[in-house]
Protein backbone atom coordinates (compact mmCIF):
# COMPACT_ATOMS: atom_id res chain seq x y z
CA UNK A 1 0.00 0.00 0.00
CA UNK A 2 1.26 3.30 -0.88
CA UNK A 3 1.84 6.28 1.53
CA UNK A 4 0.33 8.59 -1.00
CA UNK A 5 -3.50 6.59 -0.58
CA UNK A 6 -3.62 7.93 2.67
CA UNK A 7 -2.36 12.33 1.31
CA UNK A 8 -4.64 14.07 2.91
CA UNK A 9 -7.07 16.99 0.86
CA UNK A 10 -4.91 19.93 2.29
CA UNK A 11 -1.37 18.08 0.63
CA UNK A 12 -3.08 17.17 -2.19
CA UNK A 13 -4.04 21.38 -2.73
CA UNK A 14 -1.42 22.17 -2.14
CA UNK A 15 0.43 20.27 -4.93
CA UNK A 16 -2.57 21.16 -7.46
CA UNK A 17 -1.59 25.06 -7.07
CA UNK A 18 2.41 24.00 -7.40
CA UNK A 19 1.61 22.12 -10.86
CA UNK A 20 -0.63 25.12 -11.71
CA UNK A 21 2.23 27.68 -11.01
CA UNK A 22 5.11 25.06 -12.39
CA UNK A 23 3.28 25.42 -15.91
CA UNK A 24 4.72 28.50 -16.81
CA UNK A 25 7.76 28.51 -17.48
CA UNK A 26 6.94 25.73 -20.07
CA UNK A 27 4.56 27.53 -22.11
CA UNK A 28 7.22 30.53 -22.38
CA UNK A 29 9.82 27.49 -23.52
CA UNK A 30 7.36 26.51 -26.47
CA UNK A 31 7.11 29.91 -27.73
CA UNK A 32 10.61 29.00 -29.31
CA UNK A 33 9.63 29.72 -32.99
CA UNK A 34 11.47 26.95 -35.21
CA UNK A 35 10.37 26.83 -39.17
CA UNK A 36 8.10 24.36 -40.36
CA UNK A 37 9.57 21.81 -43.20
CA UNK A 38 8.13 18.84 -45.32
CA UNK A 39 9.43 15.81 -46.69
CA UNK A 40 8.13 15.99 -50.28
CA UNK A 41 5.83 12.66 -51.01
CA UNK A 42 5.19 9.95 -53.96
CA UNK A 43 2.73 11.99 -55.99
CA UNK A 44 2.83 15.83 -54.37
CA UNK A 45 2.78 18.39 -56.69
CA UNK A 46 3.34 22.12 -55.37
CA UNK A 47 -0.43 23.18 -55.81
CA UNK A 48 -1.03 19.92 -53.74
CA UNK A 49 1.70 21.16 -50.72
CA UNK A 50 0.08 24.50 -50.49
CA UNK A 51 -3.67 23.20 -50.37
CA UNK A 52 -2.68 20.95 -47.53
CA UNK A 53 -0.72 23.68 -45.78
CA UNK A 54 -3.17 26.60 -46.66
CA UNK A 55 -0.27 28.38 -48.81
CA UNK A 56 -0.16 30.69 -51.26
CA UNK A 57 2.11 28.63 -54.45
CA UNK A 58 4.41 31.83 -55.11
CA UNK A 59 5.30 32.12 -51.38
CA UNK A 60 5.99 28.08 -51.29
CA UNK A 61 7.99 28.47 -54.25
CA UNK A 62 9.83 31.53 -53.22
CA UNK A 63 10.75 30.27 -50.09
CA UNK A 64 12.63 27.67 -51.24
CA UNK A 65 13.84 28.85 -54.45
CA UNK A 66 12.06 26.79 -56.62
CA UNK A 67 12.14 27.82 -60.71
CA UNK A 68 10.10 25.13 -62.16
CA UNK A 69 6.95 23.64 -60.05
CA UNK A 70 7.27 21.03 -62.07
CA UNK A 71 10.54 19.18 -60.96
CA UNK A 72 10.15 18.25 -57.33
CA UNK A 73 11.99 16.00 -55.91
CA UNK A 74 10.50 13.15 -53.54
CA UNK A 75 12.23 12.97 -50.12
CA UNK A 76 13.55 16.72 -50.67
CA UNK A 77 12.37 19.18 -47.78
CA UNK A 78 10.64 21.97 -48.01
CA UNK A 79 10.21 25.13 -45.96
CA UNK A 80 6.91 25.55 -44.95
CA UNK A 81 7.00 29.78 -44.95
CA UNK A 82 4.17 31.38 -42.32
CA UNK A 83 3.10 27.48 -40.87
CA UNK A 84 3.34 28.75 -37.02
CA UNK A 85 1.11 25.73 -35.35
CA UNK A 86 4.05 23.37 -35.83
CA UNK A 87 8.06 23.11 -35.94
CA UNK A 88 10.00 20.65 -37.28
CA UNK A 89 10.07 18.46 -40.03
CA UNK A 90 6.76 16.18 -41.41
CA UNK A 91 7.46 12.90 -43.11
CA UNK A 92 4.50 10.05 -43.51
CA UNK A 93 4.51 7.08 -41.28
CA UNK A 94 1.94 5.17 -40.98
CA UNK A 95 0.55 4.20 -37.90
CA UNK A 96 1.82 1.11 -36.04
CA UNK A 97 -0.05 -1.49 -34.79
CA UNK A 98 0.20 -0.31 -30.98
CA UNK A 99 -0.31 3.48 -30.82
CA UNK A 100 -3.63 4.92 -30.96
CA UNK A 101 -4.55 8.98 -31.29
CA UNK A 102 -3.84 9.18 -27.62
CA UNK A 103 -0.52 7.49 -27.77
CA UNK A 104 0.87 9.39 -30.67
CA UNK A 105 -0.15 12.68 -29.80
CA UNK A 106 1.82 11.86 -26.52
CA UNK A 107 4.47 10.65 -28.21
CA UNK A 108 4.83 13.46 -31.18
CA UNK A 109 4.26 15.74 -28.11
CA UNK A 110 1.37 17.54 -30.54
CA UNK A 111 -1.78 18.88 -29.98
CA UNK A 112 -4.68 16.78 -31.16
CA UNK A 113 -5.37 19.60 -33.28
CA UNK A 114 -1.92 19.08 -35.13
CA UNK A 115 -2.44 15.57 -35.89
CA UNK A 116 -6.12 16.69 -37.92
CA UNK A 117 -4.36 19.17 -39.64
CA UNK A 118 -1.01 16.97 -41.07
CA UNK A 119 -2.84 13.98 -41.28
CA UNK A 120 -6.28 15.16 -42.88
CA UNK A 121 -7.89 13.52 -39.75
CA UNK A 122 -11.44 14.12 -38.50
CA UNK A 123 -11.77 11.83 -36.25
CA UNK A 124 -9.75 9.80 -33.88
CA UNK A 125 -11.28 6.96 -35.02
CA UNK A 126 -9.56 7.35 -38.89
CA UNK A 127 -6.19 6.37 -37.52
CA UNK A 128 -5.95 3.12 -37.99
CA UNK A 129 -2.69 0.87 -37.98
CA UNK A 130 -1.33 1.29 -41.30
CA UNK A 131 -2.99 4.85 -42.11
CA UNK A 132 -0.22 7.39 -43.90
CA UNK A 133 -0.04 10.21 -41.03
CA UNK A 134 2.40 13.39 -41.57
CA UNK A 135 4.48 12.85 -38.15
CA UNK A 136 7.75 14.68 -37.12
CA UNK A 137 10.86 12.83 -38.46
CA UNK A 138 12.50 14.25 -35.18
CA UNK A 139 11.33 12.76 -31.84
CA UNK A 140 13.83 13.39 -28.91
CA UNK A 141 15.45 10.20 -27.43
CA UNK A 142 13.84 11.85 -24.49
CA UNK A 143 10.60 10.82 -25.30
CA UNK A 144 11.33 6.88 -25.31
CA UNK A 145 9.79 6.62 -21.97
CA UNK A 146 8.29 3.70 -20.24
CA UNK A 147 4.49 3.42 -19.88
CA UNK A 148 2.14 2.62 -17.24
CA UNK A 149 -1.72 2.23 -17.04
CA UNK A 150 -5.07 3.67 -15.38
CA UNK A 151 -6.26 1.00 -13.55
CA UNK A 152 -9.88 1.58 -12.17
CA UNK A 153 -10.43 4.06 -9.22
CA UNK A 154 -6.21 5.01 -9.58
CA UNK A 155 -5.41 8.54 -9.45
CA UNK A 156 -2.30 10.10 -10.91
CA UNK A 157 -0.92 9.68 -7.40
CA UNK A 158 -1.39 6.25 -7.14
CA UNK A 159 0.43 5.83 -10.30
CA UNK A 160 3.31 7.86 -9.39
CA UNK A 161 3.77 6.21 -6.25
CA UNK A 162 3.44 2.49 -7.57
CA UNK A 163 5.94 3.39 -10.55
CA UNK A 164 8.26 5.60 -8.22
CA UNK A 165 7.72 8.93 -10.98
CA UNK A 166 6.62 12.50 -10.08
CA UNK A 167 3.02 13.06 -10.43
CA UNK A 168 3.36 16.59 -11.88
CA UNK A 169 5.87 15.69 -14.48
CA UNK A 170 3.63 12.80 -15.71
CA UNK A 171 0.82 15.44 -15.82
CA UNK A 172 3.84 17.67 -18.18
CA UNK A 173 4.67 14.85 -20.06
CA UNK A 174 1.04 13.24 -21.02
CA UNK A 175 -0.96 16.84 -21.83
CA UNK A 176 -3.37 16.30 -18.88
CA UNK A 177 -4.78 19.54 -17.46
CA UNK A 178 -3.76 18.84 -14.05
CA UNK A 179 -2.75 15.57 -11.52
CA UNK A 180 -6.04 15.05 -10.66
CA UNK A 181 -7.13 13.84 -14.48
CA UNK A 182 -6.55 10.60 -14.96
CA UNK A 183 -8.86 8.18 -17.25
CA UNK A 184 -9.16 5.12 -16.81
CA UNK A 185 -7.73 2.54 -19.43
CA UNK A 186 -5.17 5.23 -20.69
CA UNK A 187 -1.55 4.45 -20.81
CA UNK A 188 0.77 7.35 -19.12
CA UNK A 189 4.11 7.85 -20.11
CA UNK A 190 6.39 8.33 -17.38
CA UNK A 191 8.90 10.73 -17.34
CA UNK A 192 12.60 9.70 -15.94
CA UNK A 193 12.32 6.34 -16.99
CA UNK A 194 13.94 5.19 -20.09
CA UNK A 195 12.52 1.98 -22.14
CA UNK A 196 11.28 0.87 -25.11
CA UNK A 197 9.52 3.67 -26.90
CA UNK A 198 6.32 5.18 -26.77
CA UNK A 199 2.95 3.01 -27.29
CA UNK A 200 -0.21 2.52 -26.37
CA UNK A 201 0.27 -0.30 -24.11
CA UNK A 202 2.27 -0.14 -20.63
CA UNK A 203 5.41 -1.04 -20.12
CA UNK A 204 7.35 -3.56 -20.71
CA UNK A 205 4.28 -4.71 -22.98
CA UNK A 206 4.21 -4.41 -26.74
CA UNK A 207 1.94 -6.00 -29.62
CA UNK A 208 2.98 -6.93 -32.87
CA UNK A 209 0.88 -8.41 -35.85
CA UNK A 210 2.20 -10.84 -38.15
CA UNK A 211 3.17 -9.32 -40.78
CA UNK A 212 1.76 -5.95 -39.79
CA UNK A 213 -1.67 -6.21 -40.46
CA UNK A 214 -5.03 -8.61 -41.22
CA UNK A 215 -5.94 -9.81 -44.53
CA UNK A 216 -8.83 -11.87 -45.71
CA UNK A 217 -9.25 -15.34 -45.38
CA UNK A 218 -5.55 -15.33 -43.55
CA UNK A 219 -4.18 -16.64 -40.20
CA UNK A 220 -3.16 -13.62 -38.04
CA UNK A 221 -0.52 -13.92 -35.26
CA UNK A 222 -1.24 -11.70 -32.32
CA UNK A 223 1.75 -11.64 -30.12
CA UNK A 224 2.27 -9.53 -27.13
CA UNK A 225 5.35 -9.69 -25.56
CA UNK A 226 5.37 -9.06 -21.91
CA UNK A 227 9.11 -9.42 -20.86
CA UNK A 228 8.19 -11.41 -17.96
CA UNK A 229 5.56 -9.93 -16.65
CA UNK A 230 2.82 -12.21 -15.95
CA UNK A 231 -0.50 -11.37 -17.50
CA UNK A 232 -4.23 -12.15 -17.69
CA UNK A 233 -5.45 -11.54 -21.63
CA UNK A 234 -8.36 -11.13 -23.61
CA UNK A 235 -9.64 -9.44 -26.59
CA UNK A 236 -11.91 -9.32 -29.43
CA UNK A 237 -11.69 -8.91 -33.31
CA UNK A 238 -14.74 -8.55 -35.63
CA UNK A 239 -17.21 -10.49 -33.54
CA UNK A 240 -14.17 -13.22 -32.06
CA UNK A 241 -12.72 -13.48 -28.89
CA UNK A 242 -8.98 -13.59 -29.10
CA UNK A 243 -7.59 -16.82 -27.06
CA UNK A 244 -4.00 -15.76 -25.92
CA UNK A 245 -1.35 -19.05 -24.92
CA UNK A 246 1.87 -18.33 -23.02
CA UNK A 247 4.93 -18.95 -25.12
CA UNK A 248 8.35 -18.03 -22.80
CA UNK A 249 7.60 -14.04 -21.78
CA UNK A 250 5.04 -13.72 -24.39
CA UNK A 251 1.47 -14.00 -25.07
CA UNK A 252 0.31 -15.38 -28.58
CA UNK A 253 -3.69 -15.72 -30.63
CA UNK A 254 -3.88 -16.88 -33.30
CA UNK A 255 -7.45 -15.66 -35.48
CA UNK A 256 -8.70 -16.33 -38.74
CA UNK A 257 -10.10 -13.29 -40.97
CA UNK A 258 -12.99 -14.70 -42.80
CA UNK A 259 -12.17 -14.36 -46.65
CA UNK A 260 -15.78 -12.54 -47.03
CA UNK A 261 -15.03 -9.35 -44.40
CA UNK A 262 -15.17 -6.13 -46.17
CA UNK A 263 -11.68 -4.95 -46.43
CA UNK A 264 -11.93 -1.41 -44.18
CA UNK A 265 -10.82 -0.46 -40.56
CA UNK A 266 -12.24 -2.89 -37.43
CA UNK A 267 -11.67 -2.47 -34.06
CA UNK A 268 -9.15 -4.69 -32.05
CA UNK A 269 -9.85 -4.91 -28.37
CA UNK A 270 -7.51 -6.07 -26.11
CA UNK A 271 -7.91 -6.72 -21.84
CA UNK A 272 -5.35 -7.31 -19.64
CA UNK A 273 -3.80 -7.61 -15.97
CA UNK A 274 -1.18 -8.08 -14.95
CA UNK A 275 0.04 -9.97 -11.77
CA UNK A 276 0.19 -6.97 -9.61
CA UNK A 277 -3.29 -6.42 -10.16
CA UNK A 278 -2.55 -3.31 -12.85
CA UNK A 279 -5.59 -3.58 -15.20
CA UNK A 280 -4.85 -2.08 -19.12
CA UNK A 281 -7.21 -1.78 -22.14
CA UNK A 282 -6.24 -1.23 -25.74
CA UNK A 283 -7.79 -0.38 -28.62
CA UNK A 284 -7.09 0.12 -32.49
CA UNK A 285 -9.12 0.59 -35.61
CA UNK A 286 -6.76 -1.96 -37.38
CA UNK A 287 -7.26 -2.15 -41.49
CA UNK A 288 -8.37 -5.90 -42.90
CA UNK A 289 -7.10 -6.12 -46.43
CA UNK A 290 -8.05 -7.34 -49.65
CA UNK A 291 -7.20 -11.06 -49.85
CA UNK A 292 -6.98 -10.85 -54.07
CA UNK A 293 -9.28 -13.66 -54.59
CA UNK A 294 -11.03 -14.87 -58.05
CA UNK A 295 -14.23 -15.44 -58.85
CA UNK A 296 -15.80 -18.70 -60.78
CA UNK A 297 -19.37 -18.75 -62.29
CA UNK A 298 -20.59 -22.44 -61.28
CA UNK A 299 -23.51 -23.96 -63.08
CA UNK A 300 -25.26 -25.84 -60.70
CA UNK A 301 -28.83 -27.69 -60.70
CA UNK A 302 -30.92 -25.30 -58.00
CA UNK A 303 -32.45 -28.27 -56.50
CA UNK A 304 -29.18 -29.25 -55.60
CA UNK A 305 -28.14 -26.51 -53.55
CA UNK A 306 -30.33 -27.23 -50.74
CA UNK A 307 -29.98 -24.19 -48.70
CA UNK A 308 -30.97 -25.35 -45.36
CA UNK A 309 -29.02 -28.31 -45.78
CA UNK A 310 -26.00 -26.23 -46.59
CA UNK A 311 -26.71 -24.17 -43.59
CA UNK A 312 -27.70 -26.23 -40.55
CA UNK A 313 -24.12 -28.19 -42.05
CA UNK A 314 -21.93 -25.05 -41.73
CA UNK A 315 -23.35 -24.41 -38.41
CA UNK A 316 -22.55 -28.11 -37.13
CA UNK A 317 -18.87 -27.53 -38.30
CA UNK A 318 -18.47 -24.49 -36.86
CA UNK A 319 -19.98 -25.74 -33.75
CA UNK A 320 -17.31 -28.16 -33.49
CA UNK A 321 -14.41 -25.60 -34.46
CA UNK A 322 -15.47 -23.41 -32.01
CA UNK A 323 -13.80 -24.83 -28.82
CA UNK A 324 -10.32 -23.61 -27.98
CA UNK A 325 -8.25 -27.02 -26.57
CA UNK A 326 -5.59 -24.52 -24.51
CA UNK A 327 -2.29 -27.13 -25.37
CA UNK A 328 -0.72 -26.91 -28.95
CA UNK A 329 -0.71 -30.52 -30.22
CA UNK A 330 1.12 -29.44 -33.75
CA UNK A 331 4.88 -28.56 -33.98
CA UNK A 332 5.98 -26.48 -37.06
CA UNK A 333 4.71 -26.97 -41.04
CA UNK A 334 1.40 -29.23 -41.37
CA UNK A 335 2.19 -31.87 -44.11
CA UNK A 336 0.20 -31.79 -46.90
CA UNK A 337 -3.02 -34.14 -46.55
CA UNK A 338 -2.45 -36.76 -49.69
CA UNK A 339 0.69 -38.73 -50.48
CA UNK A 340 0.98 -38.02 -53.95
CA UNK A 341 1.68 -34.71 -56.30
CA UNK A 342 -1.63 -34.00 -56.48
CA UNK A 343 -2.70 -30.85 -57.84
CA UNK A 344 -4.80 -28.27 -56.60
CA UNK A 345 -8.19 -28.41 -58.71
CA UNK A 346 -9.55 -25.71 -56.48
CA UNK A 347 -8.03 -23.19 -54.55
CA UNK A 348 -9.41 -21.24 -50.98
CA UNK A 349 -11.34 -18.09 -51.29
CA UNK A 350 -12.81 -18.07 -55.03
CA UNK A 351 -15.74 -16.17 -54.49
CA UNK A 352 -18.51 -18.18 -56.41
CA UNK A 353 -22.12 -17.71 -57.85
CA UNK A 354 -24.37 -20.59 -58.74
CA UNK A 355 -26.26 -20.11 -61.68
CA UNK A 356 -26.03 -16.63 -61.67
CA UNK A 357 -26.90 -15.81 -57.83
CA UNK A 358 -24.96 -13.15 -55.84
CA UNK A 359 -20.78 -13.70 -54.98
CA UNK A 360 -21.57 -14.60 -51.62
CA UNK A 361 -19.97 -17.75 -51.49
CA UNK A 362 -16.38 -18.77 -51.31
CA UNK A 363 -14.47 -21.81 -51.86
CA UNK A 364 -13.32 -22.78 -48.21
CA UNK A 365 -10.53 -24.97 -48.58
CA UNK A 366 -8.09 -26.12 -51.34
CA UNK A 367 -9.15 -29.38 -53.07
CA UNK A 368 -6.70 -32.01 -54.23
CA UNK A 369 -8.10 -33.92 -57.23
CA UNK A 370 -7.41 -36.24 -59.90
CA UNK A 371 -6.66 -39.34 -57.89
CA UNK A 372 -7.93 -42.30 -55.30
CA UNK A 373 -5.31 -42.26 -52.73
CA UNK A 374 -4.79 -42.11 -48.88
CA UNK A 375 -5.48 -39.15 -46.60
CA UNK A 376 -2.93 -38.06 -44.47
CA UNK A 377 -3.40 -36.49 -41.27
CA UNK A 378 -1.63 -32.72 -41.57
CA UNK A 379 -0.20 -32.65 -38.13
CA UNK A 380 -0.88 -34.04 -34.64
CA UNK A 381 -4.30 -33.77 -32.72
CA UNK A 382 -7.54 -35.02 -31.59
CA UNK A 383 -10.33 -36.34 -33.76
CA UNK A 384 -13.55 -34.44 -32.94
CA UNK A 385 -15.85 -35.47 -35.43
CA UNK A 386 -15.73 -38.79 -38.25
CA UNK A 387 -18.78 -39.66 -39.94
CA UNK A 388 -20.66 -38.64 -43.05
CA UNK A 389 -22.28 -35.13 -43.71
CA UNK A 390 -24.67 -34.51 -46.54
CA UNK A 391 -22.85 -31.91 -48.25
CA UNK A 392 -18.92 -32.61 -47.13
CA UNK A 393 -19.63 -36.81 -47.80
CA UNK A 394 -17.41 -38.97 -45.33
CA UNK A 395 -15.70 -36.31 -43.06
CA UNK A 396 -13.06 -36.17 -40.03
CA UNK A 397 -12.27 -32.51 -38.08
CA UNK A 398 -9.34 -32.85 -36.58
CA UNK A 399 -8.46 -30.69 -33.07
CA UNK A 400 -4.80 -29.76 -32.95
CA UNK A 401 -5.09 -27.24 -30.13
CA UNK A 402 -5.42 -23.38 -29.74
CA UNK A 403 -8.52 -23.12 -31.73
CA UNK A 404 -6.72 -24.82 -34.92
CA UNK A 405 -8.60 -27.44 -36.90
CA UNK A 406 -8.34 -29.39 -39.75
CA UNK A 407 -11.26 -30.80 -42.10
CA UNK A 408 -10.92 -34.33 -44.24
CA UNK A 409 -14.35 -34.21 -46.81
CA UNK A 410 -16.02 -35.98 -49.06
CA UNK A 411 -13.50 -39.08 -48.48
CA UNK A 412 -14.49 -42.82 -49.89
CA UNK A 413 -13.30 -44.25 -46.02
CA UNK A 414 -12.85 -42.78 -42.22
CA UNK A 415 -10.28 -44.84 -40.57
CA UNK A 416 -10.10 -42.94 -37.23
CA UNK A 417 -12.68 -42.27 -34.69
CA UNK A 418 -14.21 -39.50 -33.00
CA UNK A 419 -11.52 -39.15 -29.86
CA UNK A 420 -9.23 -40.78 -31.28
CA UNK A 421 -5.35 -38.99 -30.34
CA UNK A 422 -4.02 -38.94 -34.26
CA UNK A 423 -0.07 -38.04 -35.51
CA UNK A 424 1.08 -36.24 -38.71
CA UNK A 425 1.60 -38.20 -41.67
CA UNK A 426 -0.93 -40.52 -40.10
CA UNK A 427 -3.31 -42.68 -42.67
CA UNK A 428 -6.66 -41.39 -41.15
CA UNK A 429 -8.76 -42.09 -44.94
CA UNK A 430 -9.35 -42.18 -48.72
CA UNK A 431 -10.31 -39.92 -51.30
CA UNK A 432 -13.25 -40.46 -52.34
CA UNK A 433 -16.46 -38.68 -54.27
CA UNK A 434 -19.25 -38.75 -51.29
CA UNK A 435 -21.30 -35.93 -50.48
CA UNK A 436 -22.12 -33.37 -52.48
CA UNK A 437 -18.82 -33.48 -54.94
CA UNK A 438 -18.76 -34.54 -58.60
CA UNK A 439 -15.42 -36.50 -59.17
CA UNK A 440 -13.44 -37.82 -56.33
CA UNK A 441 -10.92 -35.35 -54.73
CA UNK A 442 -9.85 -34.62 -51.15
CA UNK A 443 -11.60 -31.00 -49.80
CA UNK A 444 -9.17 -29.84 -47.15
CA UNK A 445 -10.02 -27.37 -44.79
CA UNK A 446 -8.15 -25.74 -41.33
CA UNK A 447 -9.98 -23.06 -39.05
CA UNK A 448 -8.29 -20.64 -37.58
CA UNK A 449 -10.52 -18.78 -34.48
CA UNK A 450 -13.56 -20.26 -35.61
CA UNK A 451 -13.14 -19.13 -39.27
CA UNK A 452 -11.84 -21.14 -42.18
CA UNK A 453 -8.19 -19.77 -43.30
CA UNK A 454 -6.15 -20.16 -46.37
CA UNK A 455 -4.62 -23.51 -45.62
CA UNK A 456 -1.75 -23.43 -48.12
CA UNK A 457 0.21 -20.61 -47.75
CA UNK A 458 -0.61 -19.92 -44.32
CA UNK A 459 -0.66 -23.43 -42.91
CA UNK A 460 1.66 -26.09 -45.76
CA UNK A 461 4.32 -23.34 -46.23
CA UNK A 462 4.19 -21.10 -43.05
CA UNK A 463 4.85 -22.01 -39.33
CA UNK A 464 2.26 -20.71 -37.11
CA UNK A 465 2.98 -19.33 -34.69
ZN1 LIG B 1 -13.50 -27.96 -52.25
Amino acid sequence: MSKFNTISPIIALLLLLCSLFLSGPVAAQEEQNTAAAYVIQPGDTLSKIAARFNLDIDQLSNANGITNPNQLFVGEVLVLPGVDWFSGTLDVVAVPVGETFRSLRRRYQLEGAVIGRTGGVINPSQLYAGYPLLMPTDVGEDLNLARAAVSSGESLLNIAARTGTNPWEIAGANQLAGVWVTIRGDVLLLPGTNQPGPGALPSPISLEVSHGNFVQGRTTVLTLSAGGVPLELSGEFIGHQLHFHQVGADYVALQGVHAMTEPRPYLLVLNGKTGEGVEFQFSQMVLVEDGGYGTEKLTVDQAYLDLEVNNAESAFVEQLTAPVTPEKLWEGYFVKPTPFDVYFTAVFGTRRTYTGSDYTNFHGGVDFGGADGEVICAANGRVVFAGPLEIRGNATIIDHGWGIYTGYFHQSEIFVQAGDEVQEGQIIGRIGNTGRSTGAHLHWEVWAGGVQVEPYYDWLLTQFP
